[in-house]
Formats: C-alpha cells, sequence, structure tokens
C-alpha cells in the first residue's frame, strides 16, 4: 500500500506496516491495535471473554481487568466512524453541530450497535465533561446499562485530614464499580494486584522505550508512536500479555539497532500535546517533514504505590495524578518535556467542539511562543481517509520551518 492508495483510517495502518517491515515489534503493536475493538466484540459474541465500554485510561483500567473483564475504550471507535456517523448524533439524537466530534463519534456507533449482538454496558465518568454526560443519559434511553463514576478532583493544597477524606471516598467508589462490575461487592484483591503490578512494569518499560528513542528517533513513526503509547499502554488493546510481549521485542530491538548519525543530526524533535488525533495524515506529514514525536504530555509516568493494600493504592493514585485541573501543571509537564528532549517544536492537537481543551491550547500557544519555543494549535474532527486538507499542509509546513 503505497501514501496516495489510502481511503481509510484501516489503510494507514497497513501502510504504517509496511514502512515498518524492519521490525516485527512495531508491527505487532500495529496488529493489537486494527483488531482491538473488533476481537473484543467478536470473542464477547463467541462467548469468550466478558467486555464493556470503557474510557480505557487510569485507574479503571486495573479494576476492570482484575474483574475478569476486557476494558474495550470507546474513544477507539472514532476511527471506524465517519461523517455520517456523525450525522446520527447531529440528526438523530439533535446534537448541536458545535458539539465535540469525539462524542459525536460515540454515539453514532453506539446508535449503529443498539441492536447488535455486542456488550451494551457502559462505564462512564461524569467528570469527564458536558457533552459526554449527555451522552450517556441517551445511551441510557436507548437500553445501554451505564455506571457513571464520580467527580474526582484534587484541589493543589489539599493534603492531610481531607486528602484521607477523599482516599475514603473514592475506595467507596471503587467498590461500587466493582459491584455493578461484577455483582458482588468484593474486589479479588490478588488479582488486583497482578494488574497493578502489570501496570507498573509496563510504565517502566515504556519509559526505557522513550529513552532508546532518543537514540533511534525514526525506528518507531509517529502513528505506531501514538498508538503504542496513548492507547496501547493505557489499555494494552485487550490483550495484556501479547501487548507486553511486543513491547519487550520492542525494547531487544532498538537496543539491537545501530545508531544512525545522520538520523540525529537530521531529526527534528517535537512533542506531541493532546489526544489520539484521528486524522492519520497528520502524522503521515510529520514523518515526510523529518519530524519525529519524542516526547507526549498525555503518558502517564505514575507508577501505582505497591507498599499499601491494593483498593487504596487505585485511590492513592488518582489523587497523585488527577491534582492538576488547570492547564498550568499540564503546560509544566510540556516544559518539562521540551527541555529534556530538546524539542523544537510542540504540536497542540484537540478536538472541535471542546471548549476547555481550546483555552488550554490558546495559554500554553501564548506561553511557549513567549519562550521562543515554536507550536502549531491544530483542530481535528475525526476526519477519516485520505491525507488531504488544509491541516496536513500546515503541519508539513510547520515541521520544516523547524528544520
Ligand atoms: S475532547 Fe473535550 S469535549 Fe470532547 S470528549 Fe474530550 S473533554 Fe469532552
Amino acid at each position: 500500500m503505497e501514501i496516495e492508495e489510502i481511503q481509510s483510517q484501516r489503510d494507514y495502518i497497513e501502510h504504517c506496516k509496511r514502512v515498518h517491515s524492519y521490525s516485527e515489534a512495531v508491527q505487532r503493536i500495529l496488529d493489537l491495535s486494527e483488531s482491538y475493538i473488533p476481537d473484543a466484540e467478536k470473542a464477547y459474541k463467541e462467548g469468550k471473554k466478558k467486555a464493556i465500554w470503557a474510557s480505557g485510561y487510569g485507574w479503571e483500567v486495573p479494576l476492570i481487568y482484575a474483574s475478569g473483564i476486557t476494558p474495550v475504550a470507546f474513544s477507539e471507535m472514532g476511527r471506524l466512524s465517519d461523517k455520517e456517523t456523525m450525522q446520527i448524533a447531529e440528526d438523530y439524537y439533535q446534537f448541536p453541530v458545535e458539539t465535540c466530534s469525539m462524542v459525536k463519534c460515540t454515539v453514532g456507533q453506539w446508535h449503529l450497535r443498539r441492536e447488535a449482538t455486542t456488550f451494551k454496558r457502559i462505564l462512564g465518568n461524569s467528570s469527564a465533561c458536558e457533552p459526554y454526560n449527555l451522552a450517556w443519559e441517551i445511551m441510557k434511553q436507548k437500553g445501554y446499562d451505564v455506571y457513571n463514576t464520580d467527580v474526582t478532583y484534587r484541589g493543589p493544597t489539599v493534603e492531610g485530614k481531607r486528602l484521607e477524606e477523599l482516599v475514603e471516598f473514592f475506595v467507596k467508589e471503587i467498590y461500587d464499580v466493582t459491584e455493578w462490575l461484577t455483582g458482588v461487592r468484593k474486589v479479588d484483591e490478588d488479582k488486583l494486584r497482578i494488574e497493578i503490578q502489570r501496570k507498573n512494569r509496563l510504565l517502566i518499560k515504556l519509559k526505557k522505550v522513550l529513552e532508546l528513542r532518543r537514540k533511534h528517533p525514526f525506528y518507531v513513526r509517529s502513528l505506531a508512536t501514538i498508538l503504542m503509547l496513548n492507547v496501547g499502554l493505557n489499555n494494552y488493546f485487550g490483550k495484556p500479555d501479547e501487548y507486553e510481549a511486543a513491547i519487550d521485542l520492542l525494547i531487544e530491538e532498538l537496543e539491537n539497532a545501530p545508531v544512525n548519525e545522520k538520523d540525529l543530526k537530521n531529526v527534528i524533535p517535537l512533542v506531541w500535546a493532546g489526544g489520539t488525533g484521528q486524522e492519520f495524515g497528520i502524522y503521515e506529514a510529520i514523518d515526510q517533514a523529518g519530524g519525529a514525536l519524542l516526547g507526549l504530555r498525555s503518558v502517564p509516568f505514575k507508577l501505582y504505590r505497591e507498599d499499601i493494600p491494593p483498593v487504596e493504592s487505585l485511590a492513592r493514585w488518582v489523587y497523585d495524578n488527577a491534582g492538576a485541573g488547570a492547564g498550568v501543571y499540564a503546560r509544566n509537564v510540556l516544559e518539562h518535556e521540551v527541555d529534556k528532549l530538546s524539542a523544537r517544536g510542540l504540536i497542540l492537537y484537540g478536538y472541535i467542539g471542546c471548549s476547555f481543551a481550546s483555552v488550554d491550547r490558546e495559554m500554553w500557544r501564548k506561553y511557549f511562543h513567549e519562550k521562543g519555543i515554536a507550536s502549531i494549535n491544530l483542530e481535528g474532527s475525526f476526519q477519516t481517509g485520505a491525507p488531504t486538507g488544509q491541516v496536513i499542509t500546515r503541519v508539513k509546513a510547520f515541521v520544516e520551518m523547524l528544520a
């Protein structure tokens, strides 16, 4: 498959596999990404696996796996979507046109599945955003079993007794979710401990991959990087053992790959500040212009504590990580990545219709501009298909300008 022949996101993944023909590890990661949703739905249909729709990141992933269930990230349905899927949300459910395209895609996909033999349970989150809160309510009316966890937020100065109260509150939430997942208000602590160990192990391994990539910036290109980190590291594409085996193989490959001095001289190190862009052509444009996504804002690298009971460990992890709330904390992470990698630019990516993320991006753009660090602010629309359009031209021009 050549780049000119690309018509869909699946084509992009096939193209990416071809580009990485030298790496079995990257091909395996791309295979896992491609088969994530279809395989989970097939296994469920055949009665081989239990599965639910979930955001597919954070504390809930170890808990869901420990409950014997596969978490399937609903945001990954974006790349199965197109304009028609979004129109279901706009025309049938009367979502305003300006609503975030990620939410509209998800709603459209659930609508299409409402009568199919697939899992109809959704673990939502009341602290996500208003458009998703609307989606949960609508899906309940359409027969989905939706459970929402409550808002979790730790203000920057919250410590001591107040923090302990929050932890206690969240431990109760974890038991509530477990009861919804399994029908029993009992967490299998042994299995949860194993899942926490797995998560920590993988976080450490991925840190190593990121370190090794600094010597081999083009070994894992942009699309594969985003899928491996933003999706795979969060939920393992529904196949934890296979994902970990692919990462082990990647580390081995990177450790044995000869360093190419020309690549190190020519590379344009970039930091990606955003979610998983569904317009895969953006990644192709970065690659073609000589850029390499070596830093990411959204990779959660804080380990879970293993010295305390596993349920408490999940709760404490939440408050250690959800302390932010304000864009300024995320900006600090970005700045740290830029400094560490001597990055030449930042790619600020968000979805059209997400009002608060667009405010963050504007703040960051201004801040980094004043510090002399170039950035480009992109708004994605879940556009699928061939790599055309103004956004691709802008990305290429931006990366080339940094060369
Ligand atoms: S991008 Fe913004 S509006 Fe869209 S789902 Fe995420 S938080 Fe909500």
